[in-house]
């Protein structure tokens, strides 16, 4: 836990968010300035500043992270396909310091548009 996290802050429940999923390790709820007809953020409970900063202790969660996108992109619709996406670091494009993967479809996603989520 990180006392000025905003993330953190949503896990204890101080700020609120629009739930998608919760289990006792992770998060997700939608992004307050969505991109795309249906983005998601997905976080792990435990405040991990970015992907940078995993360790291999982290690899369950990580991995119950990424099988966890498809499940809520279908109960989302998202049938054709979706994309994940995790900005780490300034140069990354990462602006909450604490690790979150992004779920996002349901739009025209371009090929070429990586860089379209920040
Ligand atoms: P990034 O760190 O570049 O992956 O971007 C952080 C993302 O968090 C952005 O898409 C923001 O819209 C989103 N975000 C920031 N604050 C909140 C919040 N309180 N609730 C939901 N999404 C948020
Ligand atoms: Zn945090």
């Amino acid at each position: 836990m990180s006392d000025d996290c905003i993330f953190c802050k949503i896990v204890r429940g101080e700020i609120p968010c629009r739930k998608v999923y919760e289990d006792d390790e992770v998060l997700a709820f939608y992004d307050i300035n969505p991109v795309a007809p249906v983005h998601i953020l997905m976080i792990p409970k435990l405040h991990v500043a970015s992907l940078a900063h995993a360790e291999a202790a982290h690899a369950p969660l990580l991995g119950k992270m990424l099988l966890l996108a498809p499940k809520l992109a279908r109960e989302h619709g998202l049938n054709d396909g979706f994309r994940t996406a995790i900005h780490t670091g300034k140069a990354g494009g990462q602006l909450v310091f604490h690790l979150h993967m992004h779920v996002v479809g349901g739009g025209n996603i371009r090929h070429d548009a990586v860089t379209q989520l920040t």
